[in-house]
């Protein structure tokens, strides 16, 4: 495969992805949560959301659309995408798969999670991933976002 095929199939991956994100946000709708942003302090949980290679790109869209860098680490060790006041996401409309449909034990909603569903979206998320790339993988938050060198994180603002 070309480059520009390769390139091909990940457009059509990611839109996809964004159809799979839509559904997942619809399929959570009647839940919600208290928005402390607590789940967003990565260090503090020790967890992360792992994002498949499509889910980075549509983050990287997102701020490429609003001329926005990869925000740099953050000291406290939370997500670089929680803003300032460390209590809202600053990429809410492109947030991860995972940041859509973790909800900690403070969840508001009905007693039945559609975990069913999740499964399913999640499986087509992997299915579309490997499609393009048999080797790919879903990899942590600060990963993706460590892997971008100074010169990536100016060029995508500039992009
Ligand atoms: S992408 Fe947004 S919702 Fe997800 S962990 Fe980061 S700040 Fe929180």
């Amino acid at each position: 495969m070309t480059v520009a095929e390769d390139e091909l199939e990940w457009r059509r991956a990611v839109t996809e992805t964004r159809a799979v994100m839509r559904k997942a946000s619809e399929t959570w709708a009647r839940h919600s949560c208290p928005a402390s942003g607590e789940c967003c302090q990565l260090s503090v949980t020790k967890r992360q959301p792992y994002l498949w290679p499509s889910e980075w790109r549509v983050l990287l869209e997102h701020l490429q659309r609003e001329k926005r860098a990869v925000p740099p680490a953050r000291e406290d060790g939370a997500c670089p995408f929680l803003d300032a006041s460390g209590k809202r996401c600053s990429v809410y409309e492109a947030r991860p798969f995972g940041c859509r449909t973790f909800f900690c034990g403070r969840i508001i909603g009905p007693s039945k999670i559609p975990a069913d569903e999740t499964n399913a979206l999640l499986e087509r998320l992997t299915a579309l991933n490997v499609a393009v790339d048999e080797r790919a993988e879903p990899r942590a938050m600060l990963d993706w976002c460590n892997s971008l060198s100074l010169g990536e994180r100016v060029s995508r603002s500039e992009g």
